[in-house]
């Protein structure tokens, strides 16, 4: 009987909650006990009541809400060893030996390096006199599953993550707004996204709004000219943001505004994709805990031409890496390859 720890982190994606109930519900029709780790890696490196036994009514209404109910953080502890051996400790107290995290890649990242460490960490605490070698006998192996939620899309061997279609519909809601005021005073509006180092829900949602221009960092403008030049040195978003606007406003002499959306972009209801698809993973990510065996890498679930896969969770965090490097150092063409090997111009 497994007993399975699930945990969502780092920033939250409509969705989230979804994925919790799905994997709540299944592994209990499984015959398995589940957890709540509450805060992220906060509640794993703190135990006590951040940890907490889920029943079937737990996740009753966790379908429609936004962000993530287990809570989520950023945890500077787990980065250190100490933290992670506390983790161990309280892994091992609880009796939980499978964790499914549900985040973007630094988490999926922090849940992988866990397991690197295992058993060791066992023989620590034992050693340190913490646990008995009777308590980690049952532990001599740790499960983990990673399940993608990121509003970003910025995730290799997936075709889409959870919580983007969601905050795309967001980003189309709030544009529409705007560009119905826009159309009243002549105005020009620069509308800056989320999504770091990939350009999905900027191309996606420029796309579906009909926007006159969009950049992207897989596209900056060409830099053979002198406005790029610029945008190189306003590297930073809102410095472009800015710059565009008194290019509009400057040029065109249009009355021009800059629109951050920020949070209202991530924090709202999962639409009904969303929801799907997050319950369709985390049905998989309990089967892919019931399948593993000590010397299967830990899997990721993931989604491909509408089909749910399990792939090596540390092979996407590394191509999703590469892909950050490529357009950090402008070898667009590199990051474009990378992410879909048949690209071409
Ligand atoms: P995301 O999961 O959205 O990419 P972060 O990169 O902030 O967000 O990661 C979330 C948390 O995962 C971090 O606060 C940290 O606790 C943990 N984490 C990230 N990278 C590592 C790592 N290399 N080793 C251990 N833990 C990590």
């Amino acid at each position: 009987k497994k007993r399975i720890g699930m945990l969502t982190s780092g920033g939250d994606s409509p969705g989230m909650n979804a994925a919790v109930r799905a994997v709540v519900r299944v592994a209990i029709s499984r015959g398995c006990d589940v957890y709540a780790i509450y805060e992220g890696y906060e509640g794993l490196v703190n135990g006590g009541d951040m940890i907490k036994k889920f029943g079937w009514a737990d996740v009753r209404g966790y379908l429609a809400i936004g962000g993530t109910l287990i809570g989520s953080a950023r945890c500077k502890a787990f980065r250190e060893r100490e933290g992670r051996l506390n983790s161990a400790y309280n892994m091992v107290k609880n009796g939980i030996d499978a964790l499914i995290v549900c985040g973007g890649d630094g988490s999926l990242t922090g849940a992988d390096v866990l397991r690197s460490e295992w058993p060791g960490l066992l023989d620590e605490l034992i050693k340190e006199g913490r646990i008995t070698a009777e308590e980690a006998a049952p532990h001599k192996h740790l499960t983990v599953v990673g399940l993608v939620g990121s509003i970003d899309n910025d995730m290799s061997s997936t075709d889409i993550t959870i919580g983007a279609v969601s905050s795309l519909h967001r980003i189309c809601e709030a544009v529409d707004s705007i560009s119905a005021t826009a159309l009243s005073h002549s105005r020009a509006f620069v509308i800056e996204v989320m999504g770091r180092n990939c350009g999905w829900l900027a191309l996606m949602a420029a796309v579906s709004t009909g926007a006159d221009f969009v950049f992207i960092p897989e596209r900056p403008p060409a830099s053979d000219d002198w406005e790029s030049e610029m945008c190189e040195i306003l590297n930073k978003h809102r410095k472009l943001a800015d710059y565009i606007k008194e290019l509009l406003s400057n040029r065109m002499k249009l009355d021009t505004r800059v629109t951050t959306l920020g949070h209202t972009q991530r924090g709202g209801k999962p639409c009904s994709f969303d929801r799907n698809l997050a319950t369709l993973q985390g049905v998989e990510a309990v089967h892919a805990v019931l399948r593993a065996t000590s010397d299967t890498p830990s899997p990721m679930i993931g989604v491909r031409q509408n089909k749910i896969t399990c792939e090596p969770l540390m092979k996407a965090v590394g191509l999703t890496r590469q892909v950050a490097e490529a357009i950090s150092r402008k070898d667009f063409r590199r990051a474009m390859e990378l992410r879909d090997p048949e690209f071409s111009e």
